[in-house]
């Protein structure tokens, strides 16, 4: 396990952050909800070069096969409540939707009043899964990088077989979606990386008519995704193709360090370092929640600014 820093003087902040949030509680100030990213998985269909799903291997068992860790998990979570209206639980991966349980874990996390949202790549959703869960998550985000074959052959986004998502089905599930629960909120996830920062993603933008559309500059948070690093000019070269869309919301590598809170498929808080690879708290089960949030580097003040657009 690597080093933390100097964890007692982060426990001493993190208790005064908890005792912050107790009192603005207490005075009536608004408290911003709280999402916390659970990478269930590491796995995927796709190989997408930039993909930043890869954590240091450890002894330690993948929570999500395991029903009773993974509601102890999720029980720890709901523990981050501390007075904020609300905490929402992500799924995230690797593709959450290879977790064959994941139906279950959606209703744990309700049954600990967590609101739930789905992060996937879209290849494996289906009616099926939106009839049973969709009343029961709050936020579905799809990650869409491109529209063309070429460009998503070249990310990476492609089967082993060959295959790649189709999107005009994708535009069709988010109906149904929307027609089973009303009040779902569709975001989509966009990483700007070397193929596809020249392209207008508009129409598809105009025809989803997402909540939230998410513009990420590729990170260069591990290794392999540094090398998919874009200048400065190809970033904004996309970003002004979409100024128009209101429902966009831009985020450069900086605005993104630290303001995620998130737990890898062990059960671990990680957090991007200086250099390129990843900082670990120790297993949530193990120390507890607030003891492994206190190992973090979660920056609160840059989290409520991603959140200041209302749309959580
Ligand atoms: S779709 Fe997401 S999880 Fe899968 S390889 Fe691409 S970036 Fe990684």
């Amino acid at each position: 396990m690597q080093t933390h820093g100097d964890v007692s003087a982060k426990s001493t902040n993190r208790q005064f952050y908890f005792e912050e949030i107790i009192m603005l509680k207490k005075t009536g100030n608004r408290i911003p909800d709280l999402v916390v990213n659970w990478h269930l998985l590491e796995p995927c269909q796709f190989k997408c070069k930039y993909c930043y799903a890869e954590w240091e291997k450890t002894r330690l068992p993948e929570i999500y096969k395991d029903p009773h860790a993974s509601s102890h998990l999720i029980e720890q979570i709901a523990l981050l409540e501390h007075g904020r209206s609300a905490v929402r639980l992500s799924f995230a991966g690797g593709e959450p939707l290879l977790d064959k349980k994941l139906s279950a874990k959606i209703d744990r996390a309700r049954d600990h009043q967590l609101a739930v949202s789905i992060i996937s790549n879209g290849h494996l959703l289906k009616q099926d899964f939106l009839r049973e869960n969709g009343k029961k998550i709050a936020m579905l985000g799809i990650s869409i990088d491109s529209l063309e074959p070429v460009r998503n052959e070249k990310i990476g986004r492609r089967t082993l077989t060959d295959k790649q998502t189709d999107y005009q089905n994708i535009i069709k599930l988010l109906s149904v979606a929307r027609e089973i629960n009303p009040d779902i909120r569709i975001k989509i996830n966009t990483v700007v990386n070397p193929f596809n920062f020249d392209e207008d993603l508009s129409e598809l933008i105009d025809r989803i008519k997402p909540d939230k559309w998410k513009v990420l500059r590729v990170l260069p948070a591990t290794a392999k995704s540094m090398i998919q690093a874009i200048s400065d000019e190809q970033f904004m070269l996309f970003r002004k193709k979409h100024a128009h869309i209101s429902c966009a919301i831009f985020e450069d590598n900086e605005c993104m360090k630290n303001s995620y809170l998130m737990i890898d498929p062990y059960g671990r808080f990680f957090f991007n370092k200086e250099n390129g690879e990843y900082g670990y708290s120790d297993p949530i089960l193990t120390v507890g929640i607030e003891e492994a949030f206190a190992q973090t580097s979660f920056d609160e003040v840059k989290f409520s600014n991603r959140y200041s657009d209302g749309v959580k």
